[in-house]
């Protein structure tokens, strides 16, 4: 796996697979790499995670599309996890992935003892911010770094003068208020703990403030920007910055969210594969409008890209839930064009129902909105609605290309 450290390597779009369907889409969307963790040791516990044959199948796919495999296993691991963790890793120690991410410098030496040959990466939860410390990860044996949340672009640059380490950092997603995952109020609300993969992200609930003797009378708290900041985090977007993100040396760009959809997996992916690719030309600020709107398009709380250089300026402001779309549902069948399609449903829809039909991007932007027409399925023939979790015959009033996704505008 390797990206080169310089400042002319093309930047690397690492995409989230939460389970096999969100990989076989964000590879379809233009990933360079994809990360996923197994039922075990990766801090997403309760994402759907892989079992160990479709691990294989996944690796198989990535190795024959070109795209390289990060596996997850950045648990911490307390004394009780190290012989299980030791059984695990022999269980998936043939599988070839191009790099395996560890926080914990344990679960490397077991990886290790296993007699797994692979590139190391370390998870942004070491919380990495300057050069000295990038280069005693590299000297421990790590190739990339994933760095903080919190590393300021100047920072960047100087760790990218300062080392020979491969360097990634966020592009997109949901941000913690504590120093990436640091974080005990998951486990302190609810027994789950963020640093074993488990947190039920209280600092996004609502929460109110009761006067002991005013029972009933409920006071909002709410982020501000020279008050309490610890509730409800907005979310990042790099998207209008990544020209200096590359300029300044970055390996990878990493894409949040393995929990999120498919259609948050495939679209985010395109969008910053797109910018990438554009990125240095005056295609850049021409598509910009588009990337923006399509990253509105996709269920997030207000966007920032502030955290990493401007602490002190965040703005006040709420931090609603923002959804102006529906995820409806994927082509299932790998047909040439056609208005007679499969379609796997995630949200219901209906005969007369207009929808956006979005692709990968290649040459051009193919997006296009389409009727449906007609609906059948196998079980019940004709109908006049899809259901989630099943799959139906789809007719639309013109031709949908293959890897569609679809989605409704919600007004
Ligand atoms: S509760 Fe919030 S800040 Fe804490 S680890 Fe979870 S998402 Fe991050």
């Amino acid at each position: 796996m390797d990206s080169g450290t310089g400042r002319n390597v093309r930047t690397e779009i690492v995409s989230p697979a939460g389970n096999a369907e969100k990989l076989r889409f964000a590879v379809r969307y233009g990933a360079d790499a994809v990360y996923f963790g197994g039922d075990e040791f990766n801090l997403r516990v309760r994402s759907d995670n892989f079992t160990l044959e479709e691990i294989g199948e996944a690796v198989e796919f990535c190795r024959k599309s070109g795209v390289k495999t990060v596996f997850l296993f950045n648990a911490f691991l307390h004394e009780k996890d190290i012989a299980p963790a030791a059984s695990y890793l022999e269980k998936i120690k043939r599988l070839n992935f191009d790099a395996i991410m560890v926080s914990d410098p344990a679960a490397k030496a077991l990886i290790e003892a296993a007699g797994i040959e692979t590139e190391f990466h370390l998870s942004t939860q070491m919380s990495v911010m300057n050069h000295l410390a990038v280069k005693f990860w590299r000297s421990a044996g790590f190739k990339r770094i994933v760095l903080a949340r919190e590393t300021t672009l100047d920072e960047i640059r100087a760790i990218r003068d300062a080392t020979d380490a491969e360097i990634e950092i966020f592009v997109h997603g949901a941000l913690c208020v504590a120093y990436s995952g640091r974080c005990l109020l998951s486990r302190y609300l609810t027994g789950r703990s963020a640093n074993q993969g488990d947190c039920s992200q209280p600092c996004r609930w609502n929460y109110s403030l009761v006067e002991k003797k005013r029972p009933g009378n409920y006071l909002d708290v709410i982020e501000h920007g020279s008050g309490t900041e610890i509730l409800s985090s907005m979310d990042l977007s790099l998207i209008e910055k990544i020209g200096d993100y590359i300029d300044a040396g970055v390996s990878a760009f990493k894409i949040e969210g393995r929990m999120k959809s498919v259609y948050y997996a495939a679209n985010t992916t395109r969008i910053y594969r797109h910018a990438v690719d554009c990125a240095g030309t005056g295609a850049f600020a021409e598509h910009l409008p588009f990337w923006n709107r399509e990253l509105d398009l996709i269920s997030h709380r207000p966007y920032t890209n502030d955290l990493f250089n401007e602490f002190d300026n965040i703005p006040f402001e709420s931090v609603p839930y923002i959804k102006k779309a529906l995820f409806m549902g994927y082509r299932a069948d790998d047909g040439v064009q056609s208005r007679e399609i499969d379609v796997k449903v995630f949200n219901p829809f209906s005969v007369g129902d207009i929808v956006d039909a979005i692709y990968p991007i290649k040459e051009t932007i193919m997006d296009h909105q389409c009727i449906i027409t007609d609906i059948r399925s196998a079980d019940i023939g004709i109908t006049t609605v899809a259901r989630p979790g099943s799959v139906y015959t789809v007719t639309f009033d013109r031709p949908v290309y293959s890897n569609a996704l679809f989605r409704k505008i919600i007004k």
